[in-house]
């Protein structure tokens, strides 16, 4: 009952013909009959609309990487919910660990970015998981409902239920290093107790959970066959269009 999504992040990490060849040949190779599951690619901001152009008429939609939580006004270099939802953009990523990391995002900061998307019905995907000292400390469970429960403060269950979540251990993501299978599932099933705790079994059984950390074609079927994982966010394998079909592909 819960439709798959898979979603690539492209990160920073192409330029503007890169972006647009990838997103030309995806095209190309998703093209014809489908009945996979939710596709979106994520681009750099400033070339959303002209990867959103090459992707019309496609499966693939378009989202973005991140947003200012702040409304409209004299936030200089800042892009709003309400500027996105303008261009139109299927989702938006939020609190990736990079985010957090590099840019020294709080839940409170990720708590504030998701209401932001409620501001104007921009669809949040919410980024969550523990660092490698935390799960050799052996407090990931308690470490991953902080979080959840941080950023869920405050939100009515209609709320709730619109978000897409997106369990990450850091120590998973860009290094091949991907999580058993087993464990992410655990985690997954961990965050589905909260929700029901929270906003009832309705909410926890339609919000989508995806994984990511190392995601590749040659393990994906591996999550989608547990019950609670429920898509993938891709960083490395999304930056080819072949491998990332095979992604989309894995049945
Ligand atoms: C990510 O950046 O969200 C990610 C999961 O990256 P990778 O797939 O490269 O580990």
């Amino acid at each position: 009952m819960r439709r798959p999504l898979i979603i690539g992040n492209w990160k920073m990490k192409l330029g503007l013909v890169e972006s647009l060849s990838l997103a030309r040949e995806l095209k190309r190779q998703l093209a014809g009959v489908y009945a996979g599951p939710e596709v979106m690619v994520c681009p750099s901001m400033p070339f959303v609309p002209q990867v959103m152009e090459v992707l019309q008429g496609s499966v693939v939609g378009v989202g973005c990487q991140d947003l200012a939580f702040q409304e409209p006004g004299a936030f200089t270099g800042g892009v709003s919910a309400e500027q996105l939802k303008e261009l139109q953009v299927r989702c938006c990523i939020l609190g990736h660990s990079e985010r957090r990391e590099f840019f020294h995002e709080t839940d409170e900061v990720v708590a504030a970015k998701l209401r932001a998307t409620f501001r104007v019905g921009l669809q949040p995907v919410v980024c969550f998981g523990e660092s490698e000292e935390i799960r050799l400390q052996g407090r990931t469970e308690s470490f991953v409902s902080g979080q959840i429960h941080a950023v869920l403060e405050g939100l009515h269950a209609p709320q709730a239920a619109a978000v897409v979540l997106a369990y990450e251990p850091i120590w998973a993501i860009g290094t091949g290093n991907s999580a058993q299978p087993e464990d992410a599932e655990a985690v997954h099933r961990l965050v589905r107790g909260i929700l029901k705790e929270r906003f009832g079994d309705q909410v926890s059984q339609g919000v989508r959970i995806l994984y990511g950390g190392s995601v590749t074609a040659d393990n994906i079927a591996q999550y989608m066959q547990c019950e609670s994982i429920d898509g993938a966010l891709v960083g490395g394998a999304s930056l080819k269009a072949e491998t990332f079909r095979r992604i989309i592909e894995y049945q």
